[in-house]
């Protein structure tokens, strides 16, 4: 951990990013641009020539193919990845090469990604999540308990600092977690929303006793309806969001809940999909050790226009809707394809009460399964009726349901809607 830049961004995250106005902010983010675009210039060999005029946007296939060439830091990708690899493998994440930590980020779509951050900029990040994290004008004396599903240095480097963490690895077993959990008392508790809503109902058995100020969800959606479970067995007002993938930190949730992209750290160019939702294109103007710039996720935000009462400027975030991939297509009655998004198909779940848990898999145009618990005859039946009348309205031919148990492997990520390749 380098503590003179914690510090200094630390600082400047928590009190000196106050614009007085969307402009004031837009003007901010166009000179840190033109700074990384220089940077780039002069440090990736990608870019050494300038802006290549065919370039317009880079995904995670792009990043693996020309890593090489764009890294500033000389690291290799073959020998980067085995390192990872290997790290994955022993479950020993302390191996750097260098100063540099490499990790994978966990795609769901079968396309491994490779990150590599620096000493510094996990500095940086840990600073950047802090500073939007810790509750307003408490900030010392916190005990954080972080469920990880990879223990790596992007998480080791908070700790070395005024805040006392403990990791929980979700790999192990729960009931060894929650006697440590009721020695610890964390005042704050990051976690997947799967992870807190298994400790929201040990919560409401009492099996659990805990107190924290603050939950944060991340890495999975949370869903609306779970997150007011969790909050509510846990007598919060809300839970609070991290929206952060290897690609950078993009969202924070403010002190009324609400989702803000972090246009201080990251620009994001929104590729509009209808009125309110979009694709982000993302360029993180600090991170320096691999490039992100105008980098496409396929994660689908729904975009708020009213201002937030918390009165930052910050776009704000209904919600993270799903992967683009998780939209799922049906055989419309004209015989073109018709996408339904992830959304639509929750609320034909939302709307039947007395289900705890889901999951809607979509196999083929014409066959979704749906995994539930409990299961219940008078369930299924209504949830049939839910997609009926969602067939009818868009337009599309009904697909044929199946119904399975719902059993949640926790070494995945929980999605509750799933397009089956
Ligand atoms: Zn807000």
């Amino acid at each position: 951990m380098n503590k003179g830049v914690f510090l200094k961004n630390f600082i400047a995250t928590r009190w000196f990013h106050k614009f007085k106005s969307r402009q004031g902010l837009e003007a901010y983010q166009q000179r840190e641009l033109a700074k990384y675009q220089q940077f780039l210039e002069s440090h990736s060999p990608y870019f050494r020539q300038g802006i290549p005029a065919d370039f317009k946007t880079m995904n995670k296939a792009f990043m693996m193919e020309n890593f090489n060439q764009l890294n500033t830091l000389g690291v290799d990708r073959d020998q980067a990845l085995n390192l990872a690899l290997e790290s994955e493998r022993t479950r020993d994440f302390s191996v750097l090469q260098g100063q540099v930590a490499v990790g994978l980020s966990s795609g769901t779509s079968g396309h491994r990604g490779l990150f590599i951050t620096s000493e510094k900029e996990r500095s940086m990040w840990a600073a950047a999540i802090l500073a939007k994290m810790l509750p307003k004008g408490h900030l010392l004396g916190h005990k954080i308990a972080f469920f990880l599903r990879a223990d790596n240095e992007l998480y080791q480097t908070i700790n070395s600092f005024f805040i006392q963490l403990k990791y929980f690895d979700i790999f192990q077993d729960m009931e060894a977690h929650i006697e440590e959990l009721n020695r610890y008392q964390p005042s704050i508790i990051v976690a997947p929303a799967s992870i807190l809503l298994d400790l929201s109902r040990r919560i409401l058995s009492r099996e659990l006793q805990l107190k924290p100020q603050k939950l944060v969800a991340v890495a999975e959606i949370l869903e609306e309806a779970d997150g007011k479970k969790i909050a509510q067995a846990f007598g919060l007002d809300h839970v609070d969001q991290v929206y952060q993938a290897t690609e950078g930190f993009l969202a924070t949730s403010c002190a009324y809940g609400q989702l803000h992209l972090n246009e201080d750290i990251i620009f994001v160019d929104k590729h509009y999909l209808d009125q309110h939702r979009f694709y982000p294109i993302i360029t993180d103007f600090k991170r320096t050790s691999q490039p992100i710039f105008r980098y496409e996720l396929n994660d689908i935000l729904v975009e708020n226009k009213e201002p937030c009462p918390c009165g930052s400027l910050f776009t704000r975030i209904d919600k993270i809707e799903g992967r683009s991939d998780d939209i799922f297509y049906f055989q419309g009655l004209d015989q073109q394809p018709v996408p339904i998004f992830p959304d639509f198909i929750r609320r034909c779940l939302l709307f039947v009460e007395g289900i705890t848990d889901y999951q809607v898999r979509q196999h083929s145009e014409s066959h979704l399964e749906v995994c539930l618990a409990p299961r219940n005859p008078a369930y299924e039946a209504a949830i049939e009726e839910q997609f009926a009348l969602l067939a009818q309205e868009k337009a599309f031919v009904k697909p044929r349901l199946t119904f399975s148990d719902y059993v949640r492997n926790r070494k995945v990520k929980l999605k509750r809607v799933e397009r089956i390749k």
